[in-house]
């Protein structure tokens, strides 16, 4: 079976629906006609019967069996044309008939009416009558003949109107769908600048949104995925060159083969190998909205928790670390292994860039609506023009320096997109010289929460 566009398959439920309406109205208006006409008929020979009656009760005499009164049957039956019977009082005697059969009538109808003379009742006048027949009534029968042409004829209007009418209606709602798996296929081919028009009931709207916030993401991994390529190269690219000039120097026998040389070699290659693994830790948090597993967490105990790990290192470096502890319950619904991942970065950051016997904070404060974590340090500090770069991949405000503490600028940019995965934002103050404040803001009441936690 070929597949049916959308269009087909609504014009014919439509026109099945509109066929089965209009041919079930037929029906009930045919079947209210024809016993409106039914009653109409017997009313009529009602009246034609008591027409006949007025006559025989004006005119007949007794004796009842008198030939006077055979020749004013005659007569009258002659005159109405239809089947008469004269019946006596108890009717169990038929004292007049004019012949006329009434047995092979389709719709036998009679109606019988006392005949009275000065008081006295003289018998029943009962007068036969087909239904199906209009004998008498050539203006009734054709009326009702031109009302059943006429109800056809409507039906038949009606039917090809409604047929017009589906096919308009079953394009004006296929042309959203259509429009859209257009656009999908435009897509498909490779056109992603383009956004399928918002049209249509409600339901193809939130289709086409869905379709058009998928495109918006497919462009923004599809943009990322180039960045990422050109970032990762040009990171790649100093160390390897390094590595190969050296390694080429000693092969030419320039470069002599000391404990040092090599070492410094190994060091590069091991600075190569830690940058591969954070590319994979990046490229992982940038993907980590589609798999939070957001849970209620206390959060002072979370940041505790880092805090505590990093005590014997700020001990080593003679650096005094402090947790300011907010003293009242901090929740929030966050995956905690990513949030731990971004308290340890920020902690570090500030141990590795602040200088022996430096101080460093890490509180939490709380709002309405949103949970901030901060980590304060009096170390290097962060030059104005750079504060927006720091958060970007790869980047270190000063390469040397942080090649030297084993940086490779990519743990604020894991950070930054763990912290908008859970729909927060990251931030710096700092002042060059002074020391660096980073905090994490949180939304308390976080939508990412799955509706059986
Ligand atoms: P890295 O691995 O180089 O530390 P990050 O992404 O964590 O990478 O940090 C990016 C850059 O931001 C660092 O190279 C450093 O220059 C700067 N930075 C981060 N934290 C601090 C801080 N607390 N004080 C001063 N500079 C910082």
């Amino acid at each position: 079976m070929t597949p049916k566009g959308t269009q087909t398959i609504i014009f014919f439920l439509l026109t099945i629906l509109s066929v089965l309406s209009i041919i079930s109205i037929y029906f009930v208006l045919s079947f209210t006609s024809n016993r409106s006409f039914l009653q109409y008929k017997q009313k009529y020979f009602a009246e034609q019967t008591y027409h006949i009656s007025y006559i025989l009760r004006t005119n007949i005499e007794t004796p009842l069996t008198s030939e006077k009164n055979k020749e004013l049957f005659d007569k009258t039956a002659q005159e109405f044309a239809t089947p008469v019977h004269f019946f006596n009082e108890d009717f169990s005697k038929i004292i007049y008939t004019n012949e006329m059969n009434h047995t092979e009538f389709a719709q036998p109808f009679y109606i019988d009416v006392p005949i009275v003379k000065e008081g006295e009742p003289l018998g029943y006048l009962r007068a036969f009558y087909d239904l199906d027949q209009h004998i008498g009534a050539p203006a009734l029968s054709m009326f009702e003949k031109n009302s059943q042409n006429q109800l056809r004829m409507i039906i038949v209007i009606a039917l090809v109107v409604t047929i017009i009418i589906n096919f308009f209606l079953s394009r004006i709602l296929a042309k959203p769908i259509k429009q859209s798996a257009y656009y999908a296929l435009k897509v498909l081919r490779g056109n992603r600048e383009e956004f399928v028009p918002r049209n249509g009931t409600e339901e193809i709207k939130q289709l086409i949104d869905g379709i058009n916030s998928l495109l918006v993401e497919f462009n923004n991994v599809e943009n990322w995925r180039k960045q990422m390529m050109e970032d990762l190269t040009h990171e790649l690219r100093t160390p390897l060159t390094s590595v190969l000039t050296r390694l080429e120097a000693i092969i030419d026998g320039v470069y002599p083969t000391t404990t040092k040389n090599l070492q410094d070699i190994y060091d590069e290659m091991e600075r190569l190998s830690r940058l591969v693994a954070n590319v994979q830790r990046l490229s992982e948090a940038e993907g980590a909205r589609f798999k939070l597993n957001i849970e209620k967490v206390n959060m002072v105990h979370l940041v505790k928790g880092v805090y505590e790990g990093f005590l014997f290192i700020a001990k080593q470096k003679e650096i005094e670390l402090n947790f300011r502890n907010p003293n009242k319950p901090c929740t929030a619904y966050v995956d905690p292994d990513r949030m731990i991942q971004v308290v340890t970065n920020i902690i570090s950051n500030a141990l590795k860039y602040t200088a022996r016997a430096g101080k460093v904070e890490i509180g939490i404060e709380s709002n309405d609506d949103e949970l901030i974590i901060y980590c304060k340090d009096n170390g290097v500090g962060i030059h104005e023009d750079e504060l927006s770069l720091i958060f970007n991949r790869f980047y270190r405000t000063d390469k040397s320096r942080s090649r030297e503490y084993g940086g490779s600028g990519i743990g604020l940019s894991i950070s930054k997109a763990l912290v908008h995965a859970h729909g927060g934002e990251i931030g710096v103050e700092s002042e060059p010289g002074e020391g660096s404040k980073f905090w994490v803001g949180i939304p308390i009441d976080n939508q990412l929460v799955s509706p059986e936690k």
